[in-house]
């Protein structure tokens, strides 16, 4: 063995180079990429990314040519307003079921606590933990729901006579597949700069209206994608705690702890 490494050491620098380090080979971790839970569950999601690509360009090779052969005044904003309402309904889509499963059940509610509850509360107190994850484990859940989605629109809608559905289907499902990226990035420290231009011009969930919704007790701002349904869905819920207060006979916990001015600036109502 020391004979083997004095042997190397007397070898010109770029011929040690090549003796010492090892040939590259397509490994499995170059294939399935850094996890650290079961070699099962990254097959699965890495069969999610696949497989949402793949029903994604079925739908855009029907989509795109059709809208391509209508030269129509209505076309963009047809085109524009699916574009708009599929992100929309996304964006509500995401404050909704934030909004159940950081109010409703607890981790050891059969079926649902480890899997949908349990994320949703260890976010609250360990909001970087989501950072430490890569593209597919962060985005795979939603890819894999966006599925049935698409599925049902390539099974059942002639997509090249009925483009703006797919347009809308498709805004909807691309929306919703990365919206756990997007409060990802929201959370990180360090972003690109195209990714910061975008939060900060609102096109996507911004920095400062996220962190409104990690004030205690959370009950504000529970859209993740862009935070701009948080006007409608923020009311609806305001609503319901009152009406779950009423019926109780306790004092509405849910009081506004804090709002932004039009230039985005928060103001803390229970900060001294
Ligand atoms: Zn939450
Ligand atoms: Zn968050």
């Amino acid at each position: 063995m020391n004979e083997h490494l004095d042997h190397v050491s007397l070898l010109p620098r770029p011929l040690v180079a090549a003796v010492a380090e090892p040939v590259p080979v397509v490994s499995a971790r170059w294939l399935l990429g850094r996890y650290d839970y079961p070699l099962s569950h990254r097959i699965l999601e890495l069969c999610s990314l696949a497989a949402f690509v793949a029903l994604a360009a079925a739908m855009a090779t029907q989509v795109v040519p059709s809208i391509g052969d209508r030269r129509t005044g209505w076309t963009i904003a047809l085109v524009a307003a699916a574009l708009m309402m599929g992100c929309a309904l996304a964006d509500l889509l995401s404050g909704v079921v934030h909004f159940i499963f950081d109010q409703y059940g607890t981790p050891t509610t059969p079926v649902i606590g480890q899997k949908f509850v349990k994320p949703f509360r260890d976010h609250h107190i360990d909001p970087l933990a989501m950072t430490h994850g890569d593209f597919i484990a962060v985005n795979s859940d939603n890819l894999l729901i966006s599925l049935p989605v698409m599925g049902l629109a390539l099974a059942f809608v002639d997509l090249s006579t009925h483009p703006y559905i797919g347009v809308f289907v498709l805004a909807l499902v691309l929306a919703a597949g990365i919206t756990n990226q997007i409060h990802k990035w929201a959370h990180m420290p360090e972003v690109s700069r195209p990714v910061r231009f975008a939060q900060r011009r609102g096109l996507i969930l911004g920095v400062e209206h996220h962190d409104c919704h990690h004030r205690a007790p959370h009950d504000r701002h529970y859209c993740i994608t862009f935070g701009r349904l948080d006007v409608v869905l923020d009311v609806m819920t305001t609503r319901l705690s009152c009406g779950s207060a009423d019926r109780t006979g306790t004092a509405h916990p849910h009081q506004p702890r804090c709002t932004e001015d039009r230039l985005g600036r928060q103001t803390d109502h229970h900060a001294t």
